[in-house]
């Protein structure tokens, strides 16, 4: 038998692709390595699943060709992922992030709804436990083979992930398919990764959270800020303002720091212009007591430490010297960054296949006629907020319509 589409690996792309190709009438072959499907999407949003966002462009995306990304992402929009959801029978809910999660608060739900649509359609067949090894073309189209299977396709969509979370599956086997054809790769980085630190202060801090700025200056220039969610951890930083940095942190070149603003509504001028102001209005009132108004009491008296300024001060008799001091280490702390948890613990690969052997409106290769791509495998990485999986609906959509449209375009030639 010679399947119409050969798809490898069965996570969000791969779902998405095989369920849109099976809706165009093709015969489609689904190959997933491990034992089961789809566990990113089980694990994704702490088990919650954040499906997409209210508002997404290729502002939320990084990649070595952006514009290709915004073609693709309005090819399937947030909207359209919304109405294929509800047509699945799982009702997405807004938060007020912007974020959307199913309404049940389970990613099993997500997982389910594309597991049943797969399973009621005649023209899909998912073999798990079928790690694709190797892949080469031949006169009817393409050989996949396995370590106790071989499989003939017209068309191969790799749709294997990158190398986020390996134990899932995605370990960069993909990555080698894609090379074996001739496709070079952007260099990939682990993204959405946890920050390390030494800093064991800092590190006492583990499991308080606030909203903070962070911000990424290189060789003396600010590259890139986010202003979000913050958490102090065993090992470091995470929350969403600490792993969005963390590939922008990995991909900067030069002296390289991460600042931290703990109270992102002031900034050097307005933080230090209300401390003088309460210095007259409020003078008895203690920096201590100042400060817990706006932070966690702990961190409060870490910075205290750190600035070296007894807490149960009070305001009027704070110097200039030490008023300094406090404003630094509020807004403009420059955490002791070490590096990134890496691949193990990263929710995205940053880097993958490069664009310029691509066709950037179908995702097929330019060097092998009937190669798509889909997914996380692209030079495509998304920030936190539901992006990285719209990313892989839109080019899953993508690739299953340009496969669609080819197939019929050849049958019209035929008649
Ligand atoms: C902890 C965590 C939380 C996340 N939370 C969110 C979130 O809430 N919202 C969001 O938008 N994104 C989230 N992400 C990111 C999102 O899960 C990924 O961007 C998305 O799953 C990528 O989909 P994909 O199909 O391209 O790759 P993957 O989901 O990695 O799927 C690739 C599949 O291919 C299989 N495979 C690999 N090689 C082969 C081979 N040679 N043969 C056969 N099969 C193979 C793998 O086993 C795997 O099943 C999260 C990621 C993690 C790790």
């Amino acid at each position: 038998m010679i399947y119409d589409v050969i798809i490898v690996g069965a996570g969000a792309a791969g779902l998405m692709t095989a369920i849109q190709a099976a809706q165009g009438g093709l015969q489609v072959l689904l190959l997933e390595g491990q034992k089961k499907v789809g566990a990113k999407i089980l694990m994704s949003g702490g088990t919650r699943c954040n499906v997409t966002n209210k508002a997404v462009s290729e502002k939320d995306f990084n990649s070595e060709e952006i514009i290709y990304v915004r073609n693709i992402l309005r090819s399937f929009s947030n909207e359209d992922t919304i109405r294929f959801f509800s047509g699945l029978g799982v009702e997405l809910v807004l938060e007020p992030t912007g974020k959307y999660f199913p309404s049940t608060n389970s990613g099993k739900t997500v997982l389910e709804a594309l597991l049943r649509k797969i399973n009621q359609a005649k023209n899909i067949t998912l073999l798990c436990e079928h790690k694709v090894k190797a892949v080469s073309r031949d006169k009817e189209g393409f050989i996949l083979q396995g370590d106790q299977f071989h499989f003939n396709g017209k068309n191969v969509v790799l749709t294997t992930g990158g190398l986020s979370y390996p134990t899932t599956g995605s370990d960069g086997t993909g990555y080698r398919l894609a090379q074996s054809f001739g496709h070079s790769m952007v260099e990939t980085v682990p993204a959405l990764t946890p920050l390390t630190t030494q800093d064991n202060d800092f590190k006492s801090l583990s499991g308080i959270t606030l909203e903070v700025q962070l911000t990424l200056v290189a060789d003396g220039k600010r590259c890139i800020s986010f202003r979000d969610s913050f958490l102090f951890t065993h090992l470091g930083f995470s929350g969403p303002a600490a792993l969005d940095i963390s590939r922008h942190f990995l991909k900067a070149k030069g002296k390289k720091q991460v600042i931290a603003n703990f109270i992102p509504t002031y900034n050097e001028n307005s933080w230090g212009e209300h401390l003088r102001q309460l210095g007259t209005q409020n003078p008895r009132k203690t920096i201590r007591n100042v400060l817990i108004e706006l932070m966690p009491q702990r961190l409060a008296d870490i910075i205290f430490k750190k600035a070296g300024i007894e807490a149960s001060l009070p305001m009027n008799q704070l110097d200039k010297a030490s008023r300094q001091r406090l404003i630094d280490r509020c807004v403009q702390y420059p955490l002791d960054v070490t590096g990134v948890l890496g691949y193990s613990k990263a929710e995205v690969t940053a880097g993958g296949v490069d664009w310029t052997q691509i066709n950037p409106k179908t995702l097929e290769s330019k060097l092998t006629l009937g190669l798509f791509f889909a997914g996380e495998i692209l030079d495509v990485d998304g920030r936190i907020g539901g992006f990285n999986f719209q990313w892989a609906w839109a080019s899953g959509y993508t690739v299953a319509q340009a496969i669609i449209k080819h197939r019929s375009s050849h049958e019209q030639e035929d008649h």
